[in-house]
């Protein structure tokens, strides 16, 4: 069997170990970091993650996720915090069993570790930093705290994260490698609210947390020992932003101001403030994600994302199916599993990294309004009316394993459709309700008598305001049982089917 040398034991690279030591493959895993039972894990890291139907699925596949979902918080919809600590609660989907799970990282990436390591023929390496990769002889060269080793596969597999090494190998090494990383302004940083003092959680447990305050967001995931880790998004410079922040009394007043529920609950806020780093977020797209048979790309390495959608970690996941999948299909030919690989997965990563970007206006933005709530339970209905016809986007995304470019186009039609027969239906009352009018508009104050196929009851009508009047801006009339009101006609209208009495 062949060797594969997997750089990276995150997430993914613990997951895709397990996946191919199953099949078979000797896998070497070598990762920068000390052994996560040492303690050294998540390195600045957010601490939990959101797991949804696809990251599930794919734990599922390997025979872990009873294990790895043991500990992990469901969380069925958003919690939203507005400044007056106010409270609403926005269910995910219109099935209140449909939840994303709130994990903890160090916990997951132990369990993923582990299960690779039930595979006699998978080997892990922790303290080996991957300085590079010879991409024509698939030799990775390592570094440990006293020397410079190398490790030769038949293939290296870059699962080492947005800031990979492999890639950066490629990159260097393949003339046409295309490459593109952007970040976004804003930055984040973690903030945490300890358990109550009998270890219970300080606010509801089975929700995701938001405190959307427009260009920027406070978001909170419960852990199993009572706490929340709160991740604060905002911008790096400006005005009022993470730069602005030079004293304890900036971070209280600014705190105060925004999140003023929270605040009370967060002892170690000021400590949190100035001890924690404040990450970067970027989204890396690349092409192609393999070179011959010798290298591949999974996971953050080949398309990091912004975590707006909760999705980087799942759709990592996603990759290790589809890779073993497609090196079961080509057992003898391994460019081709690779590029059969690349190729399902390429446009879903870009279509991601688009949607992920979009949540992120959507969360900072729009939960806190009141359309915005409004169009989920016009989804949530449409959804519940028209099971499997009719599908929202998030629900596509997070409770489906639909490939994310198919969800995206879906979504789309169906918005079209949605919005345009409401544009379509809006359109037709007010031409209606114009209609209505102008069959009146030759009417004098007082009755006449009106044959209205809208209205076939009303016959009679008494004309309570002068109809014909361009600059008259609000009409008031009663025909027969029905009132009207019309506001902003500015125009005479004529109608010639009406008769008087
Ligand atoms: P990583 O988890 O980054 O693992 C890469 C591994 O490679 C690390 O162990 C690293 O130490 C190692 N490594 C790096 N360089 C080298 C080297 N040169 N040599 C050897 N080893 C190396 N996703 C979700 O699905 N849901 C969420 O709720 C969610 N929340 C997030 C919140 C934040 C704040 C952030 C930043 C991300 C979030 N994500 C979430 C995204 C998720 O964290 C990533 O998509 C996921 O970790 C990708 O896994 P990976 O294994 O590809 O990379």
């Amino acid at each position: 069997m062949a060797r594969f040398v997997l750089i990276g034991s995150g997430l993914a690279g613990g997951l895709l170990a397990a996946y191919l030591g199953r099949r078979g493959y000797e896998v070497d895993l070598y990762e920068r970091r000390a052994e996560p039972r040492e303690g050294n894990i998540v390195g600045g890291r957010s601490i939990n993650l959101a797991i949804s139907t696809r990251g599930i699925h794919a734990l599922e596949q390997i025979g872990i996720a009873d294990e790895a979902l043991r500990s992990a918080i469901p969380m069925p919809g958003r919690m939203i915090h507005d400044k007056s600590g106010a409270l609403h609660f926005a269910p995910y989907d219109v099935d209140p069993k449909k939840c994303i799970n709130s994990i903890g990282r160090a916990a997951l990436n132990s369990t993923v570790i582990e299960a690779a390591q039930r595979n006699s023929n998978v080997r892990v390496h922790f303290n080996h930093k991957c300085t590079g990769v010879d991409i024509d002889s698939g030799l990775a060269h390592l570094q440990t705290a006293n020397c410079a080793v190398s490790a030769q596969g038949d293939a290296v597999i870059g699962v080492d994260g947005a800031f990979s090494a492999v890639r950066k190998s490629m990159q260097n090494a393949i003339a046409e490698f295309q490459y593109d990383e952007s970040y976004l302004a804003h930055g984040y940083k973690e903030l945490t609210i300890p358990p109550g003092p009998d270890g219970s959680w300080r606010m509801e447990k089975n929700a995701l947390h938001i405190w959307p305050r427009k260009s920027f967001m406070m978001i909170a995931l419960p852990n199993p020992d009572g706490s929340f880790t709160c991740t604060l998004f905002w911008e790096f410079e400006g005005p009022r932003s993470f730069a602005t922040m030079k004293t304890d009394d900036d971070v209280r007043q600014f705190s105060e101001e925004e999140f003023p529920d929270a605040v009370p609950l967060m002892p170690t806020l000021l400590d949190d403030f100035r001890n924690n780093p404040t990450g970067s977020l970027v989204t890396i797209r690349c092409a192609p994600w393999f070179y011959r048979d010798k290298l591949c790309l999974v996971g953050d390495a080949a398309h990091a994302v912004v975590p707006f959608y909760g999705q980087g970690m799942n759709a990592a996941f996603e990759d290790c199916i589809v890779l073993d999948e497609c090196l079961e299909e080509f057992p003898e030919n391994r460019e081709r599993a690779f590029a059969k690989y690349f190729r399902r997965r390429k446009e879903n990563a870009d279509a991601l990294a688009a949607l992920a970007i979009g949540n992120f206006i959507e969360m900072r933005d729009k939960t806190a309004s009141k359309t915005f709530r409004a169009k989920k339970k016009l989804d949530h209905a449409l959804e519940a009316a028209l099971p499997g016809i009719y599908l929202p986007l998030y629900t596509m995304v997070t409770f489906t394993r639909m490939p994310y470019a198919k969800a995206a186009k879906r979504a789309q039609i169906q918005d079209a459709l949605v919005y345009g027969s409401l544009l379509l239906v809006a359109v037709i009352f007010v031409a209606a309700m114009l209609w209505l009018v102008a069959s009146c508009s030759h009417a004098p104050v007082g009755a006449f008598h009106h044959v209205n196929p809208l209205c076939p009851t009303a016959h009679s009508a008494v004309v309570t305001a002068p109809l014909v009047d361009s600059s008259n801006a609000r009409l008031s009339i009663t025909v027969g049982a029905c009132n009207c009101s019309i506001a902003g006609l500015t125009k005479p209208l004529l109608w010639p089917t009406h008769t008087f009495q």
